[in-house]
Protein backbone atom coordinates (compact mmCIF):
# COMPACT_ATOMS: atom_id res chain seq x y z
CA UNK A 1 0.00 0.00 0.00
CA UNK A 2 1.77 3.20 -1.03
CA UNK A 3 0.27 5.88 1.75
CA UNK A 4 -0.01 8.71 -0.94
CA UNK A 5 -2.71 6.50 -2.76
CA UNK A 6 -4.80 8.50 0.15
CA UNK A 7 -5.99 11.59 -1.71
CA UNK A 8 -6.45 13.35 1.44
CA UNK A 9 -2.48 13.09 0.95
CA UNK A 10 -2.03 14.02 -2.47
CA UNK A 11 -2.47 16.98 -4.37
CA UNK A 12 -1.02 15.92 -7.78
CA UNK A 13 -2.25 11.90 -9.11
CA UNK A 14 0.81 12.06 -11.24
CA UNK A 15 4.17 14.27 -11.15
CA UNK A 16 6.13 13.35 -14.29
CA UNK A 17 9.61 14.12 -14.38
CA UNK A 18 10.94 14.13 -18.16
CA UNK A 19 11.75 15.70 -21.29
CA UNK A 20 10.31 18.77 -23.07
CA UNK A 21 10.36 18.80 -26.81
CA UNK A 22 9.04 20.82 -29.99
CA UNK A 23 8.96 18.11 -32.79
CA UNK A 24 10.35 19.91 -36.51
CA UNK A 25 8.94 18.15 -39.09
CA UNK A 26 9.43 18.83 -42.83
CA UNK A 27 8.56 15.81 -45.40
CA UNK A 28 10.95 15.38 -48.42
CA UNK A 29 11.28 13.45 -51.91
CA UNK A 30 13.95 11.72 -50.71
CA UNK A 31 15.94 11.92 -47.71
CA UNK A 32 19.56 13.90 -48.39
CA UNK A 33 22.85 12.42 -48.80
CA UNK A 34 25.66 13.72 -47.01
CA UNK A 35 26.58 17.13 -48.50
CA UNK A 36 23.36 17.17 -50.35
CA UNK A 37 20.25 19.79 -49.89
CA UNK A 38 16.91 18.98 -50.76
CA UNK A 39 13.65 21.33 -50.91
CA UNK A 40 11.19 19.75 -48.56
CA UNK A 41 7.33 21.12 -47.85
CA UNK A 42 6.74 23.66 -44.92
CA UNK A 43 7.43 23.18 -41.89
CA UNK A 44 5.15 21.39 -39.05
CA UNK A 45 6.25 21.90 -35.03
CA UNK A 46 4.67 19.55 -32.73
CA UNK A 47 4.69 19.88 -28.88
CA UNK A 48 6.87 16.51 -27.86
CA UNK A 49 9.33 14.99 -25.89
CA UNK A 50 8.64 11.79 -23.33
CA UNK A 51 7.70 13.55 -20.45
CA UNK A 52 5.76 16.29 -21.66
CA UNK A 53 3.60 13.69 -23.46
CA UNK A 54 3.01 11.65 -20.75
CA UNK A 55 1.99 14.75 -18.68
CA UNK A 56 -0.58 15.57 -21.08
CA UNK A 57 -1.59 11.88 -21.82
CA UNK A 58 -2.78 12.15 -18.48
CA UNK A 59 -4.54 15.35 -17.85
CA UNK A 60 -6.81 14.73 -20.71
CA UNK A 61 -7.91 11.60 -18.77
CA UNK A 62 -8.78 14.07 -16.09
CA UNK A 63 -5.79 12.96 -14.03
CA UNK A 64 -4.31 15.95 -11.94
CA UNK A 65 -1.01 16.41 -12.80
CA UNK A 66 2.12 18.34 -13.03
CA UNK A 67 5.20 18.07 -15.15
CA UNK A 68 8.69 18.48 -13.76
CA UNK A 69 11.04 19.78 -16.98
CA UNK A 70 13.22 22.13 -18.68
CA UNK A 71 12.62 24.14 -21.65
CA UNK A 72 14.16 27.04 -23.21
CA UNK A 73 13.23 31.00 -22.47
CA UNK A 74 12.08 30.62 -26.49
CA UNK A 75 9.76 30.86 -28.57
CA UNK A 76 9.12 26.62 -28.48
CA UNK A 77 9.38 26.61 -24.97
CA UNK A 78 6.46 28.76 -24.75
CA UNK A 79 4.53 26.04 -27.20
CA UNK A 80 5.25 23.70 -25.33
CA UNK A 81 4.05 25.10 -21.94
CA UNK A 82 0.78 26.23 -24.29
CA UNK A 83 0.27 22.61 -25.15
CA UNK A 84 0.73 21.65 -21.11
CA UNK A 85 -1.58 24.17 -19.75
CA UNK A 86 -4.30 23.13 -22.41
CA UNK A 87 -4.19 20.01 -21.72
CA UNK A 88 -4.66 21.04 -18.00
CA UNK A 89 -1.35 19.50 -16.64
CA UNK A 90 0.55 22.24 -14.10
CA UNK A 91 3.10 23.80 -15.00
CA UNK A 92 4.71 25.67 -11.92
CA UNK A 93 7.08 23.04 -11.36
CA UNK A 94 8.57 23.52 -14.98
CA UNK A 95 12.01 25.47 -15.05
CA UNK A 96 12.53 28.10 -17.71
CA UNK A 97 15.88 28.83 -19.27
CA UNK A 98 19.89 27.90 -19.33
CA UNK A 99 19.68 26.97 -22.58
CA UNK A 100 17.16 26.14 -25.92
CA UNK A 101 14.17 24.28 -25.54
CA UNK A 102 15.03 20.59 -26.64
CA UNK A 103 14.22 19.91 -29.84
CA UNK A 104 13.82 16.49 -32.62
CA UNK A 105 14.88 18.02 -36.02
CA UNK A 106 12.95 15.00 -38.08
CA UNK A 107 12.82 14.25 -41.83
CA UNK A 108 10.15 12.16 -43.42
CA UNK A 109 10.10 10.95 -46.89
CA UNK A 110 7.17 9.83 -48.60
CA UNK A 111 7.24 6.12 -47.15
CA UNK A 112 7.52 7.32 -43.96
CA UNK A 113 11.06 6.49 -43.09
CA UNK A 114 12.44 9.36 -41.30
CA UNK A 115 15.88 10.99 -40.01
CA UNK A 116 15.58 12.49 -36.30
CA UNK A 117 18.43 14.51 -35.01
CA UNK A 118 17.59 15.24 -31.41
CA UNK A 119 19.25 18.66 -29.17
CA UNK A 120 18.04 17.87 -25.76
CA UNK A 121 19.37 21.32 -24.98
CA UNK A 122 17.47 22.14 -22.24
CA UNK A 123 16.39 18.61 -20.97
CA UNK A 124 20.27 17.83 -20.89
CA UNK A 125 20.07 20.60 -18.07
CA UNK A 126 17.46 19.12 -15.85
CA UNK A 127 19.34 18.24 -12.23
CA UNK A 128 19.89 16.58 -9.44
CA UNK A 129 19.68 20.03 -7.60
CA UNK A 130 16.64 20.44 -9.79
CA UNK A 131 15.09 17.73 -8.41
CA UNK A 132 16.59 18.04 -4.78
CA UNK A 133 14.50 21.70 -4.70
CA UNK A 134 11.34 19.91 -5.97
CA UNK A 135 11.00 17.58 -2.73
CA UNK A 136 7.44 19.64 -1.79
CA UNK A 137 6.27 18.49 -5.12
CA UNK A 138 7.11 14.98 -4.61
CA UNK A 139 5.79 14.69 -1.30
CA UNK A 140 2.47 15.99 -2.75
CA UNK A 141 2.56 12.93 -5.70
CA UNK A 142 0.40 9.92 -5.61
CA UNK A 143 2.79 8.40 -8.25
CA UNK A 144 5.78 9.94 -9.92
CA UNK A 145 6.41 8.81 -13.73
CA UNK A 146 10.03 9.34 -15.67
CA UNK A 147 11.74 8.03 -18.61
CA UNK A 148 15.55 8.33 -19.74
CA UNK A 149 15.64 11.88 -22.36
CA UNK A 150 16.66 13.41 -19.24
CA UNK A 151 20.24 13.11 -17.39
CA UNK A 152 20.52 9.29 -15.99
CA UNK A 153 21.64 11.01 -12.42
CA UNK A 154 18.90 13.28 -12.26
CA UNK A 155 16.23 9.95 -13.17
CA UNK A 156 18.06 8.49 -10.45
CA UNK A 157 18.19 11.65 -7.93
CA UNK A 158 14.07 11.74 -8.79
CA UNK A 159 14.22 7.57 -7.64
CA UNK A 160 16.00 8.17 -4.44
CA UNK A 161 13.88 11.90 -3.62
CA UNK A 162 10.60 9.99 -3.30
CA UNK A 163 8.46 10.54 -0.18
CA UNK A 164 7.85 7.26 1.39
CA UNK A 165 4.41 6.89 0.36
CA UNK A 166 4.83 8.02 -3.30
CA UNK A 167 5.29 4.64 -6.25
CA UNK A 168 7.39 5.11 -8.90
CA UNK A 169 6.91 4.59 -12.85
CA UNK A 170 9.88 4.18 -14.95
CA UNK A 171 10.07 3.85 -18.80
CA UNK A 172 13.94 3.16 -19.58
CA UNK A 173 13.58 4.88 -22.62
CA UNK A 174 15.95 5.95 -24.53
CA UNK A 175 17.71 2.69 -23.06
CA UNK A 176 20.60 3.33 -20.40
CA UNK A 177 22.27 1.51 -17.34
CA UNK A 178 20.10 1.93 -14.46
CA UNK A 179 21.96 2.08 -10.94
CA UNK A 180 20.60 -1.33 -9.27
CA UNK A 181 18.73 1.34 -6.57
CA UNK A 182 16.56 2.95 -9.29
CA UNK A 183 16.20 -0.66 -10.33
CA UNK A 184 14.73 -1.81 -7.33
CA UNK A 185 12.19 1.65 -7.22
CA UNK A 186 10.23 0.82 -10.03
CA UNK A 187 6.96 -0.39 -9.34
CA UNK A 188 6.61 -1.13 -12.33
CA UNK A 189 9.47 -0.63 -15.07
CA UNK A 190 7.32 -0.50 -17.64
CA UNK A 191 9.66 -1.89 -20.89
CA UNK A 192 8.59 -2.69 -24.64
CA UNK A 193 10.78 -5.77 -26.45
CA UNK A 194 13.93 -3.75 -27.68
CA UNK A 195 14.44 -1.96 -23.89
CA UNK A 196 13.44 -5.62 -22.02
CA UNK A 197 16.45 -6.29 -24.26
CA UNK A 198 18.86 -3.87 -24.01
CA UNK A 199 18.29 -3.91 -19.84
CA UNK A 200 19.38 -7.33 -19.93
CA UNK A 201 21.92 -7.70 -21.84
CA UNK A 202 23.00 -5.15 -19.27
CA UNK A 203 23.43 -6.67 -16.46
CA UNK A 204 24.79 -9.67 -18.75
CA UNK A 205 21.69 -12.02 -18.49
CA UNK A 206 20.53 -13.71 -21.46
CA UNK A 207 16.68 -12.20 -22.28
CA UNK A 208 14.81 -15.27 -23.34
CA UNK A 209 12.36 -15.56 -26.39
CA UNK A 210 9.31 -14.13 -24.88
CA UNK A 211 7.66 -11.27 -22.65
CA UNK A 212 7.15 -13.87 -19.94
CA UNK A 213 11.12 -14.77 -20.04
CA UNK A 214 11.94 -10.85 -20.20
CA UNK A 215 9.53 -10.11 -16.78
CA UNK A 216 10.35 -13.00 -15.31
CA UNK A 217 14.10 -11.94 -15.88
CA UNK A 218 14.18 -8.06 -14.92
CA UNK A 219 11.97 -9.00 -11.75
CA UNK A 220 15.00 -11.14 -10.70
CA UNK A 221 17.20 -7.51 -10.73
CA UNK A 222 14.91 -5.85 -8.08
CA UNK A 223 11.70 -3.86 -9.89
CA UNK A 224 8.66 -4.37 -7.60
CA UNK A 225 6.89 -5.03 -11.11
CA UNK A 226 7.44 -5.17 -14.43
CA UNK A 227 5.10 -4.28 -17.68
CA UNK A 228 5.91 -5.25 -21.22
CA UNK A 229 4.39 -3.03 -23.94
CA UNK A 230 3.58 -5.57 -26.92
CA UNK A 231 2.39 -3.11 -29.53
CA UNK A 232 -1.17 -4.43 -31.11
CA UNK A 233 -1.04 -6.79 -28.61
CA UNK A 234 -0.97 -5.16 -25.78
CA UNK A 235 0.88 -5.54 -22.65
CA UNK A 236 2.59 -8.26 -20.01
CA UNK A 237 2.48 -7.66 -16.31
CA UNK A 238 4.35 -9.55 -13.57
CA UNK A 239 4.41 -8.66 -10.03
CA UNK A 240 7.61 -9.57 -7.55
CA UNK A 241 4.42 -9.67 -4.96
CA UNK A 242 2.27 -12.37 -7.16
CA UNK A 243 1.16 -12.69 -10.46
CA UNK A 244 3.57 -13.23 -12.88
CA UNK A 245 3.15 -12.96 -16.10
CA UNK A 246 -0.40 -11.97 -17.16
CA UNK A 247 -1.47 -10.82 -20.57
CA UNK A 248 -3.68 -8.09 -21.04
CA UNK A 249 -4.89 -7.82 -24.40
CA UNK A 250 -4.60 -4.75 -26.60
CA UNK A 251 -8.37 -3.86 -28.11
CA UNK A 252 -8.36 -4.55 -32.09
CA UNK A 253 -7.99 -1.32 -33.77
CA UNK A 254 -6.96 0.66 -37.40
CA UNK A 255 -3.63 1.58 -36.27
CA UNK A 256 -3.58 5.10 -38.23
CA UNK A 257 0.09 6.27 -36.06
CA UNK A 258 1.47 5.14 -33.54
CA UNK A 259 3.89 7.85 -32.40
CA UNK A 260 3.50 8.27 -28.65
CA UNK A 261 1.30 5.40 -28.01
CA UNK A 262 3.73 4.05 -25.39
CA UNK A 263 3.97 7.54 -23.39
CA UNK A 264 -0.11 7.28 -23.65
CA UNK A 265 -0.30 3.90 -22.45
CA UNK A 266 2.48 4.75 -19.09
CA UNK A 267 0.73 7.85 -18.11
CA UNK A 268 -2.97 5.93 -18.00
CA UNK A 269 -1.25 3.12 -15.98
CA UNK A 270 0.23 5.33 -13.65
CA UNK A 271 -2.50 7.60 -13.02
CA UNK A 272 -5.11 4.46 -12.39
CA UNK A 273 -2.48 2.93 -10.24
CA UNK A 274 -2.24 5.74 -8.32
CA UNK A 275 -5.67 5.65 -7.63
CA UNK A 276 -5.42 1.93 -5.98
CA UNK A 277 -6.09 -0.33 -8.58
CA UNK A 278 -4.54 -3.32 -9.46
CA UNK A 279 -1.63 -3.83 -12.01
CA UNK A 280 -3.91 -6.20 -14.16
CA UNK A 281 -6.63 -3.54 -13.43
CA UNK A 282 -4.51 -0.16 -14.45
CA UNK A 283 -3.10 -1.63 -17.57
CA UNK A 284 -6.35 -3.45 -18.96
CA UNK A 285 -7.40 0.52 -18.74
CA UNK A 286 -3.73 1.42 -20.59
CA UNK A 287 -4.27 -0.46 -23.40
CA UNK A 288 -7.54 1.10 -23.99
CA UNK A 289 -5.81 4.51 -24.03
CA UNK A 290 -2.74 3.08 -26.08
CA UNK A 291 -5.24 1.68 -28.60
CA UNK A 292 -7.15 4.98 -28.65
CA UNK A 293 -3.84 7.09 -29.17
CA UNK A 294 -3.13 4.75 -32.83
CA UNK A 295 -5.63 5.49 -33.94
CA UNK A 296 -5.41 9.13 -34.72
CA UNK A 297 -2.36 10.79 -36.33
CA UNK A 298 0.73 12.32 -33.87
CA UNK A 299 1.45 12.40 -30.61
CA UNK A 300 -0.20 14.79 -27.88
CA UNK A 301 -2.83 15.47 -30.48
CA UNK A 302 -4.13 11.58 -30.86
CA UNK A 303 -4.64 11.53 -26.70
CA UNK A 304 -8.23 10.16 -26.16
CA UNK A 305 -10.52 11.79 -23.03
CA UNK A 306 -11.17 9.18 -20.27
CA UNK A 307 -15.20 9.53 -21.67
CA UNK A 308 -13.33 8.78 -25.11
CA UNK A 309 -12.28 5.55 -24.04
CA UNK A 310 -15.35 4.76 -22.14
CA UNK A 311 -13.89 4.92 -18.47
CA UNK A 312 -15.21 7.43 -15.43
P1 LIG B 1 6.52 1.60 -27.83
O1 LIG B 1 5.80 2.57 -28.74
O2 LIG B 1 7.06 2.23 -26.61
O3 LIG B 1 7.49 0.71 -28.56
P2 LIG B 1 4.41 -0.37 -28.01
O4 LIG B 1 4.58 -0.38 -29.50
O5 LIG B 1 4.46 -1.67 -27.30
O6 LIG B 1 5.40 0.63 -27.27
O7 LIG B 1 2.99 0.33 -27.73
C1 LIG B 1 2.62 0.76 -26.46
C2 LIG B 1 1.15 0.52 -26.25
O8 LIG B 1 0.40 1.23 -27.25
C3 LIG B 1 0.74 -0.94 -26.40
O9 LIG B 1 0.86 -1.61 -25.18
C4 LIG B 1 -0.72 -0.78 -26.84
O10 LIG B 1 -1.54 -0.52 -25.71
C5 LIG B 1 -0.68 0.46 -27.71
N1 LIG B 1 -0.49 0.11 -29.13
C6 LIG B 1 0.62 0.26 -29.88
N2 LIG B 1 0.42 -0.16 -31.14
C7 LIG B 1 -0.86 -0.59 -31.20
C8 LIG B 1 -1.70 -1.15 -32.23
N3 LIG B 1 -1.25 -1.35 -33.49
N4 LIG B 1 -2.98 -1.47 -31.91
C9 LIG B 1 -3.46 -1.27 -30.67
N5 LIG B 1 -2.72 -0.75 -29.66
C10 LIG B 1 -1.45 -0.42 -29.92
Amino acid sequence: MYENEDPALSRYDLVVVGSANADLVVGVERRPAPGETVLGSDLVVHPGGKGANQAVAAARLGARTALLARVGDDAHGRLLLGSQREAGVDTGPVLVGGAPTGVALITVDPSGDNSIVVSPGANARLTPQDIRAAAPLFAAARVVSVQLEIPLDTVAETARALAPGTRLVLNPSPPAPLPADVLAACDPLVVNEHEARYILGILGQEAGDTPEEWAGALLGHGPRSVVVTLGAEGALIADSRGGGGVRVPSPKVEAVDTTGAGDAFTAALAWRLGRGESLEEAAAFAVRVGAAAVTREGAQASYPTAEEVGAP
